[in-house]
């Protein structure tokens, strides 16, 4: 937990960004320092390993979500799948529309990429107010698969986006 609370504190926070009265917390500075980018990938990981039952696909989210999602499905031996803003996936796609803290958003998924019944794992860097998240989740289940757990490295905890997600949801960070 010490580790958490070197992370944490390596988390830059920006105020005033994107809009006025926001304060944006940025994975990057973790990423960007190589001591760190390792025990955060630990972290993960670890957390990972311990949901019951085992996930069975990774999916996370254009585009924060991309930097950690891979990673944890290498890990794992299973399977990447994106979740993407509207229009950037190829082939057929299911959309759904919804509304994120700083406006109006629609995701996509391609159909058949989550097999019926698959256990899935949601990864994002951020749960806020948990739209985009819900959105991912409803998206996979229309699908056919079972989001097992949603992870993300940092919680807003006074938005209470959890409260929107019907799967469980694991952070490493809460602010
Ligand atoms: P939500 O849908 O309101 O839960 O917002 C979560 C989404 O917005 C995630 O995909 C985040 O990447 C992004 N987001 C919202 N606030 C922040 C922030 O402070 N830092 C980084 N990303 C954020």
């Amino acid at each position: 937990e010490a580790i958490l609370e070197t992370l944490k504190n390596a988390v830059k926070s920006y105020p005033d960004f994107p809009i006025p009265g926001v304060i944006f917390r940025d994975l990057f500075s973790v990423l960007a320092d190589p001591q760190l980018f390792p025990l955060l990938k630990k972290c993960l990981i670890e957390e990972v390993k311990a949901i019951n039952p085992p996930v069975e696909c990774v999916v996370s989210l254009d585009a924060r979500g991309f930097l950690l999602g891979p990673i944890i499905a290498l890990e794992l031996g299973i399977p990447f799948i994106p979740i993407r803003k509207k229009g950037k996936l190829p082939g057929k796609v299911r959309s759904y529309d919804y509304t994120i803290e700083y406006g109006q958003s629609t995701v996509e998924i391609q159909e058949n990429s989550v097999k019926p019944g698959q256990k899935v794992l949601v990864v994002d860097d951020l749960l806020a107010t948990g739209g985009t998240l819900d959105a991912a989740c409803k998206l996979i289940k229309q699908e056919g698969g079972d989001v097992v757990s949603c992870l993300v490295v940092m919680e807003l905890n006074d938005l209470k986006g959890r409260e929107k997600i019907s799967a469980n949801v694991i952070s490493l960070l809460q602010f």
